[in-house]
């Protein structure tokens, strides 16, 4: 039988450690907070992490088996929650800071969950739909005892989309023996989903941009932006900007990207990324790379791609005034303090891309009472919501004298211990 050998895709910039980035300005924040010892255990540590295999008939008849996984990091504040993510090259590692960034950015958030992240190690462009649907709903039926919508509740994260939370919903539901929709969000609006869900990420992002740059009291008339990745983040995000007044300049995708002094038009670039899946071709502009892009002279650069793209390495070449993370963990820890000391203003992905869960759990809400609202009556909610965490993150920064980025932290870590001594240690 031959076996299938992944190749770890190359990475575009380098390949620091996820749960050290996250552990490293976890132990400044309780630094900061001075955070008794019992309690820096207990918060540094998952509560569950499930590791499963998932066998498959595949289209050709021969059995493939792929692994999946699902890390619960914390759930005193409520139900767990976060995304599962369909790559290649993920590890237990990456899962476990993901999860851990889902507690804090709920927190944030002010919703009432706890973080969660899983997924599955394959690689969905060699997948046909039918082994697609066919991993998804072995995985949840291999996950029934985790999943619920009042213990853990998944939602979309990379290479994920609304119809495998379909599936998600559909295989629960069938087990149960009941349609429950609340178990899973991001799904289609048909089967209980929300109106504005898809785009929530990239509105926050957007949400957050303007509320950087008026803390800065920079002009956003002809203001210029850079957004690095193009899936469902960098695209709405870059489509709001712009039409929100600022004016695109670079995009870029897995293949590389394309900068236009001139300004590029965002929908157009939607329209050919929608029919050629990758925006390679579409002469938007001239060609730059991913590193590129990340090192132009823009007011507001947005790395909505994946991890570790700013790094130790690449951090002092940044010209950004404004760095907006769309994508979970797009800097390594190593950049912030040289970020920092160039006096650039980083909105952190706990608060920047915090969009997308809030509005899941409004799905989650909807789903519960079976009540579900207009478009307009989600989009003033999550701007509200999302204006009330920067302003929480921005006073918290100002109070301790540190970067939004470690203002983040303690208003995020505080919480949960605070909720943690609350409760007590059940023995
Ligand atoms: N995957 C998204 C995130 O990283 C959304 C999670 C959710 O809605 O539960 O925030």
């Amino acid at each position: 039988m031959d076996t299938v050998v992944y190749k770890e895709p190359a990475p575009i910039v380098d390949r620091e450690n996820p749960f050290e980035s996250m552990m490293e300005r976890f132990d400044d924040a309780a630094e900061m907070l001075e955070l008794e010892r019992g309690v820096y255990e207990y918060l540094k540590t998952p509560v569950k992490q499930v590791t499963v295999s998932i066998p498959i008939q595949m289209d050709n008849g021969e059995i493939e088996v792929f692994e999946g996984y699902r890390v619960i990091h914390n759930d005193a504040i409520g139900p767990s929650k976060g995304g599962i993510r369909y790559a290649p090259d993920i590890t237990l590692n990456e899962i476990k800071a993901l999860a851990a960034w889902m507690t804090w950015k709920c927190s944030i958030a002010n919703i009432p969950f706890g973080g969660a992240k899983g997924g599955v190690k394959c690689d969905p462009s060699k997948l046909t739909p039918v082994e697609l649907e066919k991993i998804t709903r072995r995985f949840t039926a291999n996950m029934l005892d985790v999943f619920g919508p009042d213990k853990d509740i998944p939602a979309p994260d990379m290479n994920t989309n609304e119809q495998i939370m379909a599936w998600i919903m559909d295989t629960y539901s069938m087990h149960v023996r009941r349609t429950e929709n609340a178990v899973v969000t991001g799904k289609p609006l048909i089967v209980g989903g929300s109106l504005g869900r898809k785009e929530a990420t990239g509105r926050g992002v957007m949400v957050s941009t303007f509320a950087a740059m008026a803390k800065l009291r920079l002009n956003t008339k002809n203001a210029t932006c850079a957004v690095q990745g193009f899936g469902n983040v960098g695209s709405v995000s870059a489509k709001l900007l712009s039409e929100h007044g600022l004016k695109v300049v670079a995009l870029s995708d897995v293949n590389g990207g394309f900068i236009n002094k001139k300004g590029i038009d965002v929908n157009q670039a939607i329209e050919w990324m929608q029919h050629s899946g990758t925006l390679a071709g579409s002469g938007l502009g001239d060609k730059i790379t991913n590193e590129e892009l990340l090192e132009l002279e823009v007011d507001v650069l947005v790395p909505a791609a994946k991890e570790d793209q700013i790094t130790g390495r690449n951090a002092h070449a940044v010209k950004a005034k404004v760095i907006v993370e769309g994508a979970n963990g797009p800097t390594a820890a190593k950049a912030d303090p040289i970020l920092d000391s160039k006096g650039i203003m980083v909105v952190p992905d706990i608060l920047a891309n915090s969009g997308g869960v809030t509005v899941s759990y409004f799905e989650w809400v909807q789903d519960r009472q079976g009540y579900f609202w207009t478009l307009d009556r989600v989009n003033r909610r999550l701007e509200r919501m999302m204006h009330d965490a920067f302003n929480n993150v921005f006073n918290t920064a100002e109070k301790y004298k540190v970067s939004m980025r470690l203002g983040a932290y303690i208003l995020a870590i505080d919480k949960v211990a605070k909720t943690l001594k609350v409760r007590g240690i059940y023995a």
